[in-house]
């Protein structure tokens, strides 16, 4: 029943009980853009069972020079990102359940579109989103996997609660508007979603197959200067997020208690 999978079974990190698991897990994908659309092609053809992909866009012709599910036809169409994605990789894998939610993502309906994930992926371009996936993660106990792609750099890490420190540990609060630089500002080369997307993807794998090989650090990739740099996030006592969940974080935190005053280190 997995031939389809067969290189991917053979790879001892999946393997046939690896596969299983996939198949019998959620996955579910905030955010159809660049990203989003390089995570779900990677999940669906890794045969995770269920997917869904929330996205309240639609798609514009600028957005193919890196959006890769989408064709000059789904724009043609004005057809919204969630729609085509679920439609062109439906085509790729019918034996999965894909489900397209069109849907602005916020803190009245977060909860219930992430309740049966066991896993939450970033495919977003704002702070916002992300700091409401990191306090329902949290909350629910779902590990969530950052990403973002920018210029001609990407950055990713793996969000595990209970185990890792989390997003707000990092940065307390959400930048506002205008103060950080964004792929409308300055742009952003396709290699850096795309690899960061698979980056994602691959620890979204992980996770699901119950592997201990999570990437906990925080990685920082510039593709056109080709440097990689890993930083390690230490909890931040004042986080208000794991404060106020500590009965739950505190069960592993004294593994991962800050030496020092500062909150990032490098490794
Ligand atoms: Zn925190």
């Amino acid at each position: 029943m997995f031939e389809r999978y067969a290189r991917q079974l053979l790879f001892g990190g999946i393997g046939v009980e690896g596969q299983k698991k996939l198949s019998a897990s959620c996955a579910v994908i905030i955010g159809c853009g660049a990203l989003g659309t390089v995570i779900a092609t990677s999940l669906a053809r890794s045969g995770v069972g269920k997917i869904r992909i929330i996205d309240r866009d639609f798609i514009e012709f600028h957005n193919l020079q890196r959006q890769i599910l989408f064709t000059e036809e789904d724009v043609v169409q004005q057809i919204p990102k969630a729609v085509a994605a679920e439609r062109h990789l439906k085509r790729v894998n019918s034996s999965i359940e894909i489900e397209g939610v069109v849907a602005d993502v916020n803190f009245t309906n977060i909860e219930r579109l992430v309740q049966d994930a066991d896993v939450i992926l970033d495919g977003l371009d704002n702070f916002e989103t992300r700091f409401l996936i990191n306090d329902v993660s949290l909350k629910l106990h779902i590990p969530w996997v950052y990403g973002a792609a920018i210029s001609s750099t990407g950055m990713s890490r793996t969000i595990l609660p209970g185990e890792t420190s989390c997003f707000r540990c990092l940065l307390d609060t959400p930048p506002g508007r205008g103060q950080v630089e964004t792929c409308d500002t300055v742009g952003v080369l396709n290699p850096a979603p795309m690899i960061i997307g698979s980056f994602e993807a691959v620890e979204a794998m992980k996770i699901l197959v119950g592997s201990g090989e999570i990437n906990r650090d925080f990685l920082i990739i510039d593709f056109w200067e080709g440097t990689f740099e890993k930083l390690t996030i230490s909890h931040d006592r004042n986080c208000p997020v794991m404060n106020r969940w500590r009965a739950d974080c505190m069960q592993n935190i004294s593994a991962h208690e800050p030496s020092n005053d500062a909150n990032i280190t490098n490794t």
